[in-house]
């Protein structure tokens, strides 16, 4: 939580600075509003499945119109997805989407908070959902997230009366949510959490409805609206010179890595909550109507809002720190109070505040990114009050440990800037991403210490305490300590500062393929976190594989350095899958991680620690032709994988494409989406299908279902129409029906046994409407609905070949799935056999 507690007044600092990395500033205007937000003692949570799913607009004017506590709780963290913007998938999406929630929230003024719920890929039915999230464990998480936010009114996203109409993942949201708004204040329900939190009873459940899910607009008016709430979500904020939608559309428009960059709007809107449980407010214009939000509502209470009301109402925009003595007499009445929970929030949304009053600036930095345990480093602690008040800094406290103990009169303007030594323990933690440091399941993460469990990051290694004395109350302010530099080309950045091990390895390819019984050369880099690191490295490999010379002796001088061994592989002689690891050994200890980066302009620099490991796969794999061309679409690594089983893959820059150009190539395949996201290609259509007409193999996959551009009729020679089928049991059942078409049988035998293993999902946006020029191959179906033929689909046109194809190869394919290379071999051989028994006969 401390992200947020430290975030808490940053809420609007968007104005002047969009990037996640610069150090943040407050108006007058900022402190006021965060004023506001102190005398307001309500909470809301909104709940959904995914990041991008929150209403940015409701949690907007929820955190910073009604001035509530407004907390998202995202149940996954959107690892199933795709990337936009750069190569993360799986686990590392899941980490840069969480950071993207962050930036949002730190735009609306929400608090973010998650479930163990991992997003495994398109779910129909929230039955399926549930089995595989485990639905007792991620219900007992939104049970938790109740019992520690304490919401006054719970809003979910979706409908939990309408399974089958979106993504199974929205409706088991709402599901959860609803049996959690009960559960909460049970005390037979998930009674081991009481140690860590208390029972709570939320007073209000809605659904944040709108016309959309009544079908059509004109359905939604004549619709019964008694126990509908509307809201006007589009008030403008004088002070900030801003719309709340505007706001809302700043925030949303973090989610880069989904393409969410939008327009602002402004203006009068409409949102509408219906009351599924608790009692119906009056008012039908204020969700919180009956629940004492002020200061009354705690023990204690009335004298400090006596004290805040009145900041509030007499508030000097020209010089804010005049309130700074009644600010700090509101906070020592604070901590006398008994509601521990308020206590807790209010205590650090007034410390912000007074720091903010006083243009206190209060910092601890490094001058390197990272470290490691037993390793000693200097923290640059800088403490600087820009107000003319009297306030002393008693003492400095690292993880709680004082480390300069005499009290020093902040004088006004005047920087105090010390460097404090610490060799760190040889206990510490690192600081990766704690959802991933255990193997989880399909569904869920493992998280054994269950205080992390909830919480958007991993609570930082490192935290510094300024003791300060003002009319003689003591404030304890906290900061994480965090890595700061320039960049020449960028200016300051500040990114988190992390603890690491001493080295870690990398093997650069997530799979690799051995298409025959030929060994293969395997790189492993070596990279130093410490100066003058040495010990040995060995690879890991199953029984049937062979290594030669396995250990070897590494010794690197400087930290930041890397060193590049070979091993040798050798496969067995059949089929086989087979996972390789590096196991670095470092003073006896063991070392199995490999370090990734993610950084982005939009969000803070993420150091992630994960197994170093590949998995080897043995294939008997045969193919026809070897120049491919590939032209990209929304970004996939196919190519790599097909440059793994041999082929030359050359990108194709779309400017360039014609008749010519493409005659080159042996087969021509197009990336997932690209008519979708390249708009160019509406030019260069008639090319790709003239190329087709000359003899040529072209390989479609799939595009997303009336996206492309209108020039395009067709995206085929012939009648072809790209539906929402999709086929999300990776399990599920596939009938070869064209036994004799070379698909399945040139130059590879296509049987059953290469549709098991793949993963996530069979394929999406299937055709479902085609001319008969094609031939279905394939025929595949979910649980408890019709078969689809379009999964796989091909026409002769002129001399070559045409084939559309909506199976997910741009997922099999990278994680090794025998069948799909053996399948995606014969789609760019196709053709090639009647050519090779044609100059046999010549021959
Ligand atoms: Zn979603």
């Amino acid at each position: 939580m401390r992200h947020i507690l430290v975030c808490f007044i940053c809420g609007f600092y968007f104005v002047s600075t969009l990037t996640a990395q610069v150090p943040k500033t407050t108006s007058p205007s900022d402190i006021y509003h965060s004023i506001q937000k102190l005398n307001f003692l309500g909470t809301a949570l909104y709940i959904a499945a995914h990041p991008d799913d929150e209403n940015t607009r409701l949690i907007s004017y929820l955190s910073n119109s009604l001035h509530a506590r407004t907390g998202y709780l995202s149940l996954t963290r959107g690892d199933g997805g795709q990337n936009l913007i750069g190569p993360e998938l799986r686990e590392l999406l899941g980490v840069l989407r969480t950071q993207e929630l962050l930036a949002a929230r730190r735009v609306d003024g929400g608090e973010q908070m998650f479930s163990r719920a991992n997003d495994f890929g398109y779910s129909k039915t929230p039955k399926e959902t549930l089995k595989i999230w485990d639905k007792e464990l991620i219900l007992s998480d939104v049970v938790s997230a109740i019992r520690k936010f304490k919401p006054d009114i719970i809003i979910n996203r979706f409908d939990h009366r309408t399974p089958g109409t979106t993504h199974g993942h929205h409706t088991a949201s709402a599901m959860l949510s609803v049996e959690a708004f009960d559960l909460a204040n049970d005390p037979n329900a998930y009674s081991d959490q009481l140690g860590r939190t208390d029972l709570w009873q939320p007073r209000r459940l809605f659904f944040n409805t709108s016309w959309w899910f009544y079908g059509s607009q004109e359905k939604f008016k004549k619709a019964d609206k008694s126990k509908l709430l509307n809201v006007d979500i589009g008030t403008y904020y004088p002070m900030l010179g801003m719309s709340n939608n505007e706001i809302a559309a700043i925030a949303s428009s973090q989610h880069l890595c989904q393409g969410f960059g939008r327009l602002r709007t402004r203006g009068s809107e409409q949102e509408y909550l219906e009351l599924l449980k608790g009692d119906l407010p009056q008012e039908k214009s204020d969700p919180f109507e009956g629940i004492n939000t002020t200061w009354s509502r705690i023990e204690g209470g009335d004298e400090i809002g006596k004290i805040l009301n009145k900041v509030e109402a007499e508030f000097n925009f020209k010089d804010p720190s005049v309130h700074l003595s009644d600010l700090v007499r509101a906070y020592a009445l604070l901590q006398k109070v008994t509601d521990t929970h308020w206590k807790r929030i209010k205590s650090e949304e007034l410390k912000s505040i007074i720091e903010a009053v006083a243009g206190l600036h209060l910092e601890a930095f490094t001058n390197q990114p990272f470290s490691n345990a037993s390793e000693t480093i200097e923290f640059n602690i800088e403490a600087l009050n820009r107000s003319n008040k009297e306030i002393v800094l008693e003492s400095v406290l690292i993880n709680g440990q004082p480390k300069i103990t005499e009290p020093k009169t902040l004088k006004n303007n005047v920087s105090i800037k010390n460097k404090i030594s610490i060799e760190i323990p040889s206990t510490t933690k690192y600081t990766s991403p704690y959802w991933l440091m255990e193997t989880g399941t399909l569904g869920t993460y493992t998280v054994k210490d269950p205080n992390l469990i909830g919480k958007s990051e991993t609570p930082r290694a490192f935290k510094v305490t300024f003791d300060l004395m003002y009319d003689g109350i003591k404030i304890p302010i906290t900061k994480n300590v965090v890595y700061k530099y320039a960049k020449p080309d960028k200016g300051e950045i500040y990114q988190p500062f992390e603890i690491v091990p001493e080295a870690t390895s990398h093997l650069k390819d997530k799979v690799i393929i051995f298409a025959d019984d030929s060994p293969k050369l395997i790189p492993i880099t070596i990279k130093a976190h410490k100066n003058k690191v040495s010990g040995s490295i060995r690879l890991n490999v199953g029984d049937k594989w062979k290594i030669d010379s396995n250990i070897q002796q590494f010794n690197i001088e400087k930290k930041g350095d890397e060193q590049t061994f070979y091993f040798n592989l050798t496969p067995p002689g059949s089929e086989d899958e087979s996972k390789i690891s590096s196991i670095l050994t470092i003073n006896g200890k063991k070392i199995t991680k490999d370090l990734v980066t993610i950084a982005y302009d939009h969000v803070p620099t993420q150091t992630i620690l994960m197994p170093a490991e590949t998995k080897v796969v043995r294939l008997n794999i045969r193919k026809s032709g070897q120049n491919i061309g590939y032209i990209m679409g929304a970004g996939d690594e196919v190519p790599t994988s097909l440059e793994q089983i041999g082929y030359t893959v050359h990108s194709i820059d779309p400017s360039e494409i014609s008749l010519n150009s493409l005659q080159k190539y042996d087969a021509v395949v197009l990336g997932i989406r690209a008519y979708n996201v390249v708009n160019e290609l509406s030019f260069k259509q008639k090319y790709i299908l003239e190329y087709v007409k000359e003899g040529g193999t072209v390989i479609v996959q799939y595009n997303t279902a009336g996206r492309w551009a209108d020039q395009f009729d067709n995206i085929a020679p012939y009648e072809l129409k790209v539906s929402r089928d999709r086929v999300t049991d990776e399990n599920s059942e596939v009938k070869i029906i064209a036994k004799d078409n070379d698909l399945v049988n040139y130059p590879n035998k296509i049987t059953n046994k290469d549709f098991e293993g793949w993963v996530q999902e069979r394929g999406l946006y299937f055709p479902d409407k085609w001319s008969k020029e094609f031939t279905p191959i394939l025929e595949m179906k979910d649980e408890g609905e019709p078969a689809t033929k379009g999964s796989l689909l091909i026409a002769p046109y002129g001399k070559g070949n045409y084939i559309y194809t909506g199976l997910s190869f741009f997922r099999e394919l990278p994680a090794g799935v025998p069948g799909a290379y053996k399948l995606f071999s014969n789609m760019l051989s196709v053709g090639k056999n009647k050519l090779e028994n044609k100059e046999k006969v010549k021959g």
